[in-house]
This record gives structure tokens, C-alpha cells and sequence, in this order.
């Protein structure tokens, strides 16, 4: 038995009723389970003194200094109830540049002067950790001899617990900074963004006259898309365990061409897998709401509703981490890779995101008043301009190698950013661009100075969903975040871009009143402008066309279709000035951040490439050279026997035919190896990253098609990787 089969066999032997065990078990109500592993307010007031509590609560809401007293006292409440809960250990719990979430645990236990254990938590633990950074990749911020840095305390994200089958951890949502001062992590920066958007925001709103509210914040809800298949398959398959995605893989005759997976009636064992992650999210105070079937076979969405960002930020990555380990047990691997698959759908997450302000009003909700409606599109459209200006930012935000197989390869979302409003709106910006009025029936109609704003009706039915940032009725979608990433530096560019502009919105306004008009005019004449400028990034049709690209390059809108290309954007002066201006990122943040990200586009095409390699010399060739043999033989035996000449013939073309491919596959293997040797010791980081772009993945690709034709020749007894018609179908 080939590795294959025993993959299959192994899977046909799942029994299904292992993984529904335990439904007495999770048959508690989700309401009584929501968030009990959360250090959250009602925890918080039970298990810290009220001043203390007042305090730090004053402090999340609305900014300031923890000092020593108050880290303390929250350091032992957080103690007792962690330790209540079956905690034996914290963590300081951070988001490093890989993308993923790390974490040191440490002991609650102590030993007194006598070597008496006791359990102990400081203020300082609480507040800093010191991680040994020297393994984290820094892109040149830390020098080597400064290999140490720091985690420090986000109070604003609350602690929580993680669970595993042999204990508890208390995890300390933390960032991480080097000595200096500077951001070695993804979530310092997106902190900083969120800020930058208080502060511009506000000023909007002071202008137009709320003084009440005390901050204003972004939204996000981040629908989570991932692939499931059976363990089995996984570890007979290198190139999903190495890389996360199958480097080669002929199609299976039935791929997504039926769309009867969409929304299908999710399987016994899926559906098991899914609602018991569903409670350990619950139990993270993860308000995870919608599940479903994706458009391609074995993949699956999940969604939360929306919270603020950092939160979102955070629980985005336990949902990734929980999904992982929960499908363990269900003898699944979530697969969270773009492009697990080759000529099926890829996996994204719609990254919904929002403007909120500290009494809960929606900033991007059309309003029910006209003086509602002015400050909407004030917002929505420097949120617009935010695109046009910045869409190479965003679009950078979003790049990685996985990422490239979905933006910039004809699949859903494009690599050109543009923005989808809807029919309504659009009318709307025409005429306020026009200083004309829109043709509405007099009850859509208020009457507003001197122009007319019409009632904004809620659109949430004609969405383009090929659109990468659609407006869909209360906050946009920005649809290009891959399925793998932290969706922290999308949502860092978005808020960065917007900040800018807001300033600059804010500045004009402001300036426009000292010039004597009232405040409609002076919002009016800015709206105006930035709605002429920012014209080319408004797109409503189909963002699949070979059209659109043609269309869009004569607007002159960018179209990074990779990585290093995409990426270059990140150290433009425009952008540096956008990031520096708020302190959202120095300009040494930004390069080591350049420099992380190409180097991490290096170092996994090289993982790919040598994979596909090892998977082409070591599996595939000796098992097509000994089909290949097996052929020969037959016409051997067919001269042997004197059959007639007709038929030796038939035999003889199958196997030149077969040859053929499997001396190209020799071929290929060669020139990959050539490439790979030829590189040497690049040591220009962007050329390094080219190179594996434009030599290294098309000699890939290369080698992929004929490993695939292969597959499609070879008795189907020989082949030694999972095909996809089992991955995706078997389970
Ligand atoms: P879909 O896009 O699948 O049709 P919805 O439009 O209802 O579904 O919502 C999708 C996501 O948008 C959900 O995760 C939801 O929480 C999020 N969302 C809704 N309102 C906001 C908001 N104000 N800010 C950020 N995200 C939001
Ligand atoms: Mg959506």
C-alpha cells in the first residue's frame, strides 16, 4: 500500500460518532458561557477593589498612565480569579512580525525565604515581560548586541484564559517594543492608528458642533475564511505540511463548477467541529454569529460581529488559533493559507470596518437629518479620498506571497483598489460635485441652505461583491485581507489613510469658516473638491474584467500584482509622511517593516521551491519511472506474443507520449535547481525578492504543469500524494 492509500484507508475509518461524544457536555446555554474565561468588566468588579476598578476602567475608556498602586492591585485580582478559574501559569501574549501570536509562559508559583511555595503576581509582571527578542525577526531595528525586548500591558484588550487538556494559561494581550522604544510587533501600530483616528476625527465632530463625545474609534468585523481536510491527507502531503498549500495537483473533474457547496447543508463531522470552536470562542467573549459553507468544496466561513479595532485585532487571531486546535480533535487541519488549492476559490477575510464614536453612533450610518447626513459624507467621503490617495498603501497592507495567488491572478479581490458606493450615493457625489440637485421626489428631499441633500436610504441590496472596497450601506468592506494574516496592518493603513485626511478635511473646513461661510458651505466646497480628485478611485462595475484594468490604468490607479512590486509602496516619501505624521510608524519602523516583508517573500518561495523539488525528485520521479518501465514491459510482452504490428504501434506512442513528459519533468527539475543555485548571495533584499518572483515561482508553475499531466497519465495504483478529489471530497 502507497502512502495514498493508506491516507484513504485510514480516513474511511473515521467513525463519526467519536467526534459527537461529547454533546452532553456542551449542551449548556452559550449565554451563561459567553466570555467566562474573560477578565471583563463584571469579573473585574468582583475581583478588584472599586477604586482600582474605576480607575483602570477610566483608563480604557479613555487613555492614561497605569501606575504602580493600580498594577498591583490588578495584578492580584487577576491572580485570584485566574488561579480560581485552574491557571497555573501567565503569559505575556503578543503579535510579533511573523504574523502569528507568541507567548513565554511563566508560573504563578513562588518560593518564600523558607522555599515555601506560594502563588505571586506582581504589578510589574502584569506590566512587562522580557521575552529574549532576539529570534523575532526585527528587519534591522534591533541591533545584535541589543538582542532584548520588551512586552508591555494593552489594558484596553481584555485578559483572558486558554484552556488545554492539561491546564490553564492566563494570557496578557501585550505589544512589543524594543528598548528604544520602537514596535517590533503588529499591534503597537495599529494602537497608534487608532489614536490617530481619535484625534482627527474628533475634530470633525467638534466642528460640527457634538461636544459630547469623548473619542472616536474604528469597528471591525473580520470574516474568517479557511479550508478543512482530513489529517490523513495532510501529513501524506509535504507541500500542505511545509507550506500551506499543495504545489502540485491535477483537477479534479468536479471542482466548484456545480456551486453546490455555497450555503450547502454543512456535513455531520464539519458541523461537529464547528459548534464545539463556536463555544470555546464564546468562552473567550468571542461574539462569533455566522457560519457556512464557502463557494469552493471544503471551505468555510466564520464571522463575529464587530468590535473595536484592537479587539477585533485580537480576537481575529484566537479565532485562527482556536479553529486550528479545535479541528485537531476532529482529526481535520484547517487550512488558512490564500491558495490552498490550485483552480478553486482562494480564502480571504472581509475586513468590515467602521467609524464609531464613544456614545455608539455609527459615523459612516447615512442619518436621519440633513445636519446627519452632511457629517456622514463627510466622513464617507474622506474615506473615499483616503482610498485614492493611499490605495497603494492599502494595497501593500495587504501583500504576501500566499496573498499574490488571489490579488493580481483574475480571481476575487483584484490588485487594483478602487471603491464601490452603489447607485444612490453616486448620484449623490455627482451632485454635490455639480452643485446641482439631485432629481428626488420632495420627501427625499430636505432642504439644506443652499443645496439639497436628499434622505440617504440604507443600500444594502445592490452590493458589487467583485468590488475590493465596497460601501455596503454602514461601513466599508475592504475584501483583499488573505485568509492567514493579522489583519492588523490592513486595518493600520486604513486608519492611517483616513487620519490623514480628516486633518487635512478639518484644516480646510476650518479655514473656509474663517473665511466667512457658514458651515455648510465650508464642508460643501471641501467635499466637493476631494470628490473631483478622488473621481478615478470610484469604480461600479464588474473588477474581474480585463477591461476594468485596461480602464483603470488610464485613470492612472495603481495595479501591484506582487509582492515586491506591491511592497515598494510602504517606503514612498507620500506614504512615510502619512505614517510619520501621526506617529504611527517612524520612518526606521517603516523600513524594518519593508525589510521583514520582503525577506519573509524570499524565504518561503525558497521553502516552496525546494519542496516542490524534494516532492518532484523524491516521490514523483521514481514512481513515473517505474510506470514508465511498466509500459516498456507490456510491449515487450505484446512483441513477445506476436501480436499485430497496429497494436505494438499504440503502445509504442503511449509510451513516446509518456517519455516525453517524464523526461520534461527531468527537464524542469533541472532548470528549478539551476535557478535556485544561480541566486547565490543576493544580498539587495528587493532584487532577492524579485527574483523569486519573476525566475523561481514561473520555473514552479512549470514544474507544477507537468507533474500535474503526470498525474492525469499515471496509474492511478502508483501516485503517491492525496489527489484533490479526495482532499476535497473524501471526508
Ligand atoms: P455579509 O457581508 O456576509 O453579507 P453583513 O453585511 O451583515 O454580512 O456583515 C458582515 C460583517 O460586517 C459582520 O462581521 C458584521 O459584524 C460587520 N459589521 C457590521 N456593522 C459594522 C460596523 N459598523 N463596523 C464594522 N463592521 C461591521
Ligand atoms: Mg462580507
Amino acid at each position: 500500500m502507497n502512502a495514498r492509500e493508506e491516507a484513504f484507508k485510514e480516513v474511511l475509518q473515521r467513525n463519526i460518532t467519536k467526534y459527537i461524544q461529547n454533546k452532553e457536555k456542551l449542551a449548556n446555554g452559550i449565554i451563561d458561557i459567553f466570555g467566562i474565561n474573560v477578565f471583563n468588566e463584571s469579573t473585574m468588579i468582583k475581583y478588584l477593589p472599586y477604586k482600582a476598578y474605576k480607575k483602570l476602567k477610566k483608563i480604557i475608556d479613555e487613555g492614561g498612565v497605569i501606575d504602580e498602586e493600580l498594577a498591583e492591585a490588578v495584578a492580584h485580582g487577576v491572580k485570584e480569579w485566574a488561579i480560581e478559574k485552574g491557571a497555573t501559569h501567565f503569559t505575556h501574549w503578543f503579535q510579533p512580525m511573523t504574523g502569528l501570536t507568541a507567548e513565554k509562559h511563566d508560573s504563578f508559583i513562588d518560593f518564600d525565604k523558607n522555599k515555601i511555595p506560594i502563588y505571586r503576581f506582581s504589578g510589574k509582571n502584569l506590566r512587562q515581560g522580557e521575552p529574549d527578542a532576539s529570534s523575532f525577526p526585527s528587519g534591522g531595528l534591533r541591533s545584535t548586541f541589543e538582542a532584548r525586548g520588551y512586552t508591555a500591558w494593552d489594558p484596553t484588550s481584555p485578559m483572558f484564559i486558554v484552556e488545554n487538556a492539561n491546564g490553564a494559561t492566563l494570557c496578557i494581550p501585550t505589544m512589543f517594543l524594543s528598548y528604544n522604544g520602537e514596535a517590533l510587533d503588529k499591534k503597537t501600530p495599529l494602537l497608534r492608528s487608532i489614536e490617530a483616528i481619535n484625534k482627527t476625527a474628533l475634530r470633525i465632530l467638534r466642528i460640527f458642533g457634538n461636544n459630547t463625545a469623548t473619542r472616536v474609534y474604528p469597528t471591525v468585523g473580520a470574516e474568517q475564511e479557511y479550508f478543512l481536510i482530513d489529517k490523513a491527507y495532510y501529513y501524506k502531503r509535504p507541500d500542505l505540511v511545509l507550506t500551506g498549500r499543495t504545489l502540485f495537483g491535477a483537477p479534479s473533474p468536479k471542482g466548484q463548477q456545480m456551486e453546490d457547496h455555497y450555503f450547502g447543508s454543512i456535513k455531520e463531522r464539519v458541523l461537529a467541529f464547528m459548534q464545539e470552536a463556536e463555544r470555546e470562542l464564546y468562552k473567550l467573549g468571542i461574539p462569533v454569529k455566522t457560519r457556512h459553507n464557502e463557494v469552493a468544496p471544503a471551505q468555510f466561513e466564520i464571522a463575529p460581529l464587530f468590535e473595536e479595532a484592537n479587539i477585533a485585532n485580537d480576537h481575529n487571531q484566537l479565532i485562527m488559533e482556536v479553529l486550528k486546535k479545535i479541528a485537531a480533535k476532529y482529526d481535520f487541519v484547517l487550512l488558512l493559507h490564500e491558495k490552498p488549492f490550485a483552480g478553486l476559490n482562494g480564502s480571504g477575510k472581509h475586513n468590515n470596518w467602521s467609524l464609531s464614536d464613544s456614545e455608539g453612533n455609527n459615523l459612516l450610518d447615512p442619518g436621519k437629518t440633513p445636519h446627519e447626513n452632511l457629517q456622514f459624507l463627510t466622513f464617507l467621503v474622506a474615506t473615499i479620498k483616503a482610498v485614492y490617495k493611499y490605495g497603494d498603501l492599502i494595497r501593500a497592507s495587504v501583500a504576501s506571497a500566499g496573498n499574490d495567488h488571489r490579488l493580481g491572478a483574475n480571481e476575487a479581490p483584484p490588485a487594483i483598489i478602487s471603491v464601490y458606493l452603489g447607485e444612490q450615493l453616486t448620484q449623490i457625489l455627482e451632485a454635490i460635485v455639480n452643485n446641482k440637485k439631485v432629481e428626488y421626489t420632495d420627501e427625499q428631499i430636505i432642504q439644506l441652505g443652499i443645496s439639497k441633500l436628499p434622505i440617504i436610504l440604507k443600500d444594502v441590496t445592490d452590493r458589487n461583491r467583485t468590488s475590493p472596497f465596497a460601501f455596503t450601506g454602514n461601513k466599508f468592506e475592504f475584501r483583499a485581507v488573505g485568509s492567514s494574516m493579522s489583519i492588523a496592518p490592513a486595518n493600520t493603513a486604513i486608519n492611517t489613510a483616513v487620519a490623514n485626511i480628516l486633518d487635512e478635511f478639518a484644516n480646510e473646513i476650518e479655514n473656509n469658516l474663517n473665511q466667512g461661510m457658514d458651515l455648510n458651505q465650508a464642508v460643501m466646497k471641501v467635499l466637493r473638491e476631494a470628490i473631483k480628485e478622488s473621481k478615478p478611485v470610484l469604480f461600479d462595475g464588474n473588477n474581474y474584467s480585463p477591461e476594468w484594468e485596461e480602464e483603470a490604468k488610464r485613470r492612472g490607479l495603481p495595479n501591484y500584482k506582487t509582492t515586491p512590486e506591491a511592497l515598494k509602496a510602504l517606503i514612498s516619501k507620500k506614504n512615510i509622511e502619512a505614517f510619520t505624521k501621526f506617529g504611527v510608524l517612524s520612518k526606521k519602523e517603516i523600513e524594518s517593516r519593508y525589510n521583514i516583508y520582503l525577506e519573509q517573500y524570499s524565504k518561503l518561495l525558497n521553502i516552496e521551491a525546494e519542496t516542490a523539488l524534494m516532492i518532484a525528485k523524491t516521490m514523483i520521479l521514481p514512481v513515473v519511472q517505474r510506470y514508465q518501465k511498466e509500459l516498456a514491459q507490456n510491449i515487450s510482452s505484446l512483441i513477445a506474443a506476436n501480436l499485430n504490428n497496429e497494436l505494438i504501434q499504440n503502445n509504442k506512442k503511449l509510451l513516446e507520449q509518456y517519455s516525453n513528459n517524464v523526461k520534461e519533468l527531468l527537464d524542469k527539475i533541472e532548470k528549478l535547481e539551476n535557478l535556485l543555485t544561480d541566486i547565490g548571495e543576493e544580498k539587495d533584499i528587493q532584487k532577492k525578492a524579485e527574483y523569486y518572483c519573476y525566475k523561481i515561482l514561473p520555473a514552479m508553475n512549470d514544474l507544477r504543469k507537468v507533474v500535474d499531466n503526470l498525474e492525469k497519465e499515471t496509474d492511478d495504483a502508483y501516485w503517491p500524494l492525496p489527489k484533490y478529489r479526495e482532499m476535497l471530497f473524501i471526508c
